[in-house]
């Protein structure tokens, strides 16, 4: 079977072809025009992702030396996300589904980042995912494919968005999670002391105060304090956010006795955070799935791969599909 991916649900046009088992090819167009704005601005995103979308499935498509007659079926992210780019990439589907009669697979976005892990770890159940991307961030209890039970949410922030707006204050380019991922390998996370709001508390998360701390701490030491320490501040604000995702995720194991467990999303390339999983994983001793780089942040590879999960459940929709902004 062969499928091909669309994902369009923010700032990245991307395309994958999966087969009978492996990604064959994974292209991502990353939008540069929102970098001035410092956020994605919705409707510049929508106007690029019509501009791209055909040249980066077709890109796809020769990279994997496949043709279209040879793509089984079509699957392709719904949401959530921002309506105007969903549509470009849900349309643009509909329209290969008409034109090559060839069934259409609504995919979920997040359910994507999770299911991503199967395209290079064994398939296992039960599991449980730390689900932290630039919207979202959630600990969830996979018993079966597609039986998902959310154990715990953020309450404000997700752990990407409180590395942009961190970032932000610290003057960093969007999105600025990896920017920060990278200064805190040159610094001290125990330069200074952050809030790990909730960490001692349930399973749900708080970033929100963290983000107020930091705002006021800048002001507080003023730019130039900020500028000489940035690299040791930056490992600071990792070591907050990544000490309550890590501590939770344990409590999760603690409070279900799942041993599978998995992290995903884009906050899941931070190094950091890798390396606190990795380390709990060995002491408790549990499996850990974790994704290669290139399938932690939005692509299409992740789509393909859920696509092909749902096909094999005969999980086909019709061309009534409509995109969706958020989760129910
Ligand atoms: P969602 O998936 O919730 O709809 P999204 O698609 O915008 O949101 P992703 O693509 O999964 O989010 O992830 C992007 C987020 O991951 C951004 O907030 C980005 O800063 C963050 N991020 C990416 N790499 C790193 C890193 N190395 N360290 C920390 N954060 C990172
Ligand atoms: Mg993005
Ligand atoms: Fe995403």
């Amino acid at each position: 079977m062969t499928i091909l991916g669309i994902e369009s649900s923010c700032d990245e046009t991307a395309a994958a072809v999966w087969a009978d088992g492996s990604i064959l090819s994974n292209i991502i167009a990353s939008q540069t025009i929102h970098e001035q704005f410092g956020g994605v601005v919705p409707e510049l995103a929508s106007r690029a992702h019509h501009k791209t979308i055909w040249k980066t499935v077709d890109q796809a498509l020769r990279e994997a030396d496949i043709s279209l007659d040879q793509v089984d079926s079509i699957a392709v992210a719904r949401g959530p996300g921002l309506i105007g780019s969903l549509l470009v990439g849900l349309s643009f589907a509909k329209g290969l589904s008409i034109s090559q009669e060839r069934p259409i697979i609504g995919v979920n976005h997040i359910d994507a980042h999770m299911y991503a892990n199967f395209i290079e770890h064994e398939e296992v159940y039960p599991f449980l995912a730390l689900i932290v991307s630039g919207g979202h961030t959630r600990l969830v209890q996979v018993d079966e494919l597609f039986s998902h039970k959310v154990l715990g949410k953020t309450r404000d922030d997700a752990a990407g968005e409180a590395f942009d707006k961190i970032g932000k204050l610290l003057n960093l380019d969007y999105p600025a999670g990896p920017i920060v991922d990278k200064l805190s390998k040159e610094g001290d996370p125990a330069f200074h002391d952050f809030p790990r709001s909730m960490i001692n508390k349930g399973l749900d998360f708080s970033f929100s105060g963290l983000k107020t701390s930091v705002l006021y701490y800048t002001q507080e030491k003023g730019e130039e304090f900020v500028q000489q320490n940035l690299n040791d501040i930056c490992a600071s604000v990792s070591a907050a956010i990544t000490d309550v995702l890590h501590v939770k995720l344990k409590r999760a194991v603690k409070k279900t006795g799942v041993k599978n467990i998995m992290v995903a999303g884009g906050v899941s390339a931070n190094s950091m955070l890798r390396e606190k999983v990795e380390e709990m994983a060995q002491k408790m001793d549990l499996h850990l799935m974790i994704p290669s780089i290139q399938y932690c942040t939005d692509n299409a590879a992740m789509i393909a791969i859920t696509g092909a999960l749902k096909a094999r459940e005969g999980r086909y929709d019709d061309l009534q599909i409509k995109p969706f902004a958020r989760l129910a």
